[in-house]
């Protein structure tokens, strides 16, 4: 058997490997950028993560999808998407990006996205539009559900409404989904 893992998962150090295809390094560590499975090359000293071969499902509207932000615009949020839930092992056929607007972040009124997401964020979101991705984070279950400290990368945890970096005490805000930290979509 060999092990699934999802963008943002820490799949080794740069200083024993180098970041191959499918893996994005920061801050000294290599995380998976999609789903799939870890390869590691002894000789050339690669890691890299092989996606998941699979018919592709398709994407449609009312899908719950797990994906990463990459960017915060003034009004959007662009998420890779990444999976969708049911068919965690299958990479998928439509999607690239979807984005999350300002408007449907959550039922109250949201001033400026960077209190409700960060990037590398992972988030679990609906697909309120098949046509362009557009995505919803408004539900109770929804919203992010793994973030990093900004300051020092360590998961937050959370406590009541907001984040808490273990290790130097950062509080965050973000649109925290009720299943945040319990690792399951
Ligand atoms: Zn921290």
């Amino acid at each position: 058997m060999t092990d699934i893992v999802v963008p943002g998962d820490l799949i080794g150090a740069s200083e024993e490997y180098l970041a191959g295809e499918g893996t994005y390094e920061e801050r000294g560590k290599i995380f998976s950028a999609i789903t799939g499975t870890v390869e590691t090359n002894k000789k050339d000293r690669t890691v890299r993560v092989l996606p998941v071969m699979k018919t592709p499902p398709v994407l449609k509207t009312g899908d719950i999808v797990v994906g990463r932000v990459v960017d915060l615009k003034n009004a959007v949020v662009l998420v890779d998407i990444a999976r969708i839930k049911g068919q965690e092992n299958r990479e998928i056929a439509n999607a690239d990006q979807g984005a999350i607007h300002i408007s449907n972040v959550k039922d109250s009124y949201v001033a400026k996205l960077d209190t409700e997401f960060d990037q590398q964020d992972i988030i679990k979101a609906k697909v309120i539009d098949e046509k362009s991705l557009r995505l919803s984070t408004v539900e109770k279950d929804l919203g992010v559900i793994k973030a990093l400290c900004s300051r020092c990368r360590t998961p937050l945890v959370r406590k009541q409404n907001k984040l808490e970096c273990p290790s130097c005490e950062r509080i965050e805000t973000r649109k925290i989904s009720d299943d945040y930290g319990k690792g399951i979509i």
